[in-house]
């Protein structure tokens, strides 16, 4: 009989480098590591902090991708895309991200936020580089921009669309990214497509500090940390009526494959 402590979780997605995290990071990490989760993914959001995600690396030996995330659209500037070419160059990152594009924040230029996103795509092109998209109300733009610009696959964050994307999605070379969204009862189409879709499509993320799965909803609505990646976990094992290790292992195997790692 195999310890839930003993099995071994990647968390695709979680920003271990943001504030949220500068006052007990070490304690994070290792509530994380005692709940089996000692992978971790961490995309960059703003060329302001790419040392800070790298330094995720340096300290806990995370995996780093760099990229210019939508919602910080007003901070970008093209300028930026060079030193996202410069972070590149190192040879650090196994991806770029996080990128995409979110039609859910109406103060957010639809505009700008094409213009990073296209500019990355090529770059991710040139580097021959998975990237790790956001897709909150875009799914069906991001996709075009996908095909447009032929990346090699990578990591649908935060998956919350229709069933006929997740095969457009999975078609291109991508995972789905499924988190604490699906520990809301009332979020049927997130947990239906959890149940239903391939084991082979899906990755294990949180997306800490955020997504808070509904024990830490609150109010007060509470830090979401990769600690929680295990009782994700354990919901959507329950959920697929699977055992928790071959969920884990399945998950962890596809993040490697869309990655391209071997971590
Ligand atoms: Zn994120």
């Amino acid at each position: 009989m195999i310890m839930e402590s003993e099995i071994s979780f990647i968390d695709s997605h979680c920003h271990l480098d943001a504030p949220e995290f500068d006052l007990d990071r070490d304690d994070v990490v290792a509530r994380s590591r005692a709940a089996g989760v000692a992978r971790w993914v961490v995309p960059a959001v703003t060329a302001a902090t790419f040392a800070k995600t790298a330094a995720m690396q340096q300290q806990y030996g995370a995996e780093i991708a760099f990229g210019l995330h939508p919602i910080y659209e007003a901070q970008h500037r093209d300028e930026h895309l060079v030193r996202l070419r410069q972070q590149l160059d190192l040879g650090l990152a196994i991806a770029v991200g996080e990128i995409g594009l979110d039609f859910y924040l109406p103060e957010l230029s639809a505009d700008r936020q094409i213009h990073f996103f296209e500019a990355q795509l090529k770059i991710a092109r040139d580097y021959d580089l998975p990237v790790i998209v956001h897709i909150r109300r875009s799914q069906d733009q991001v996709l075009k921009y996908l095909r447009k610009w032929q990346v090699r696959g990578g990591i649908a964050h935060a998956f919350n669309g229709s069933e006929q994307q997740a095969e457009q999605f999975i078609k291109l070379g991508f995972c789905l990214g499924f988190g604490g969204a699906l520990t809301y009862s009332g979020s049927q189409r997130i947990r239906r497509l959890a149940q239903t879709l391939p084991l082979e499509a899906l990755v294990l993320e949180t997306d800490a500090p955020d997504i808070q799965p509904s024990w830490l909803a609150g109010p007060p609505k509470l830090r979401n940390e990769p600690a929680e990646l295990l009782p994700i976990a354990q919901e959507l094992a329950q959920l697929r009526n699977i055992d928790l290790t071959t969920l884990a292992v399945s998950c962890a195997e596809n993040t490697r494959r869309v990655l391209n790692i071997n971590i």
